[in-house]
């Protein structure tokens, strides 16, 4: 197996660097500026040299390059080197390749150019009380009246609604339709209106980043629904995919052990350094097998594009096995951090831009269980390796819920 990227693509990392060398981490005045914006000004630049929003048009603010996976991923390993903002956040980062294949031009034009900078702030309405890992349960109804839709209900665990300017979600529209994946439409709605309460849920660590967003008679024009109405459900299915690809890469698993590994280095524990700790010592490399494995089933996903072959489920491996690493790196940070450590200030506002959120090794621990829930959870995708991979019988709750009385 030969994993070298060849000159050709050597070339061009080096290019990446130098450009990532001169324009990041901003300088000057720029490096004044709130941090959103700061990194809304370099993807203008990065984009501009075709880095970022490489699958977006240029008509709608992208890039518009051809496809070829060994640059993107040459971009991915090296803007994580620099530290450099490379996804607008979650649910923008989800958005933006729905939008390009399901949206309608005037959509594309509309809402593109500022996704793709960062610059237009989303979330996301999925969730509810009722429809979680059974989304297909959502209750929230969107109803046709004199030209706009008017929307009645409730979303839960909305990621940022209380900074976003918009919110697409998953709503209602023909609750007489037959099975509950029918009837559901994908819509983008403005949160800047009466009729739409953000109710912010504090987490165990004192952050506010989630919320309960409550719908009564909110409007948004009869042309905002993205795909066809009642074809919702196959529109989240792409955005869907998209988060669960993004969650837990093998570049953000790599970077993390790094930073484990330099802990170790530097934390002292009963007297010398916690790397020389036997016990510490096992338990590193242990996570270093981990950490290699999803390296190498991200070079296998990465193949497979290259190849133009389907990945398969190697996307959801690699979420569910990610995400388990990131817990098991995020415990032994917690164990050997130094003291005053705890004390470390806790940034959400960075997983917006990109950067890697925790300084504070227990709201890292925190967060290492959260992003396991985030985009389905573990026991979601083991259901789906299960049944759609190795072929087992379908999930027997799901199974007698369906059964006839
Ligand atoms: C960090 C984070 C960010 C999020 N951001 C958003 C957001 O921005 N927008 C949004 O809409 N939602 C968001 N969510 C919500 C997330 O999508 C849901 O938490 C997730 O889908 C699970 O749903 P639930 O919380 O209702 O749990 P439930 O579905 O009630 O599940 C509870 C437990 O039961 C298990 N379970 C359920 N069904 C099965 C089954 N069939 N087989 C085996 N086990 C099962 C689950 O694995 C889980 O352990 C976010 C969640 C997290 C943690």
């Amino acid at each position: 197996m030969d994993l070298r990227y060849g000159p050709e693509y050597e070339r061009f990392r080096q290019e990446v660097r130098e450009f990532l060398a001169e324009t990041w981490p901003l300088s000057g005045e720029e490096a004044k500026l709130e941090r959103v914006q700061q990194s809304a000004r370099f993807r203008k630049r990065a984009i501009a040299r075709g880095y970022l929003a490489r699958a977006v048009p240029r008509a709608y603010g992208g890039s518009e390059q051809p496809p070829d996976v060994l640059r993107a991923s040459i971009i991915r390993e090296e803007f994580a080197r620099a530290g450099a903002p490379l996804d607008v956040g979650a649910p923008a980062a989800q958005l933006i390749p729905t939008l390009v294949a399901h949206g309608t031009e005037e959509q594309k034009r509309a809402y593109l150019p500022g996704t793709v900078t960062g610059e237009l702030l989303w979330c996301q309405g999925y969730s509810e009380p009722g429809a979680g890992s059974d989304l297909a349960s959502v209750q929230t109804r969107a109803e046709l009246v004199d030209g706009e839709w008017v929307i009645h209900g409730q979303k839960i665990w909305t990621s940022y609604a209380h900074w976003a300017e918009m919110i697409y979600m998953l709503v209602r529209t023909e609750p007489a339709a037959a099975g509950k994946h029918a009837g559901l439409s994908y819509l983008l709605v403005d949160m800047q209106q009466p009729g739409i309460d953000v109710r912010p849920l504090k987490s165990l660590n004192g952050d506010s980043h989630f919320n309960e967003v409550f719908f009564d008679g909110a409007r948004a024009p009869a042309d905002r629904i993205v795909g066809r109405r009642g074809q919702g459900w196959n529109v989240s299915r792409s955005t869907l995919q998209a988060e669960r690809n993004a969650v837990a890469t093998a570049d953000t698993t790599l970077k993390q052990f790094s930073e484990l590994l330099e802990l170790a280095k530097s934390t002292r524990r009963n007297g010398r350094p916690a790397i020389e700790d036997p016990a510490v010592r096992q338990r590193l490399v242990e996570i270093e097998g981990y950490v290699t494995s999803h390296e190498y089933s991200s070079h296998r996903q990465l193949t497979c594009a290259a190849r133009g072959e389907s990945p398969g489920l190697i996307g959801t491996m690699n979420k569910l096995v990610g995400t388990d690493i990131a817990t098991r790196m995020a415990r032994l940070g917690l164990e050997i951090s130094a003291e005053g450590a705890l004390d470390a200030p806790y940034h959400h506002a960075e997983m917006l831009t990109g950067g890697s959120g925790e300084a504070n090794p227990v709201a890292r621990f925190l967060h290492s269980l959260s992003i396991r829930a985030g985009g389905g959870t573990s026991n979601i995708q083991r259901n789906i390796i299960g049944e759609r991979g190795l072929g087992l019988p379908r999930d027997f709750a799901v199974q007698k819920r369906k059964a006839p009385a």
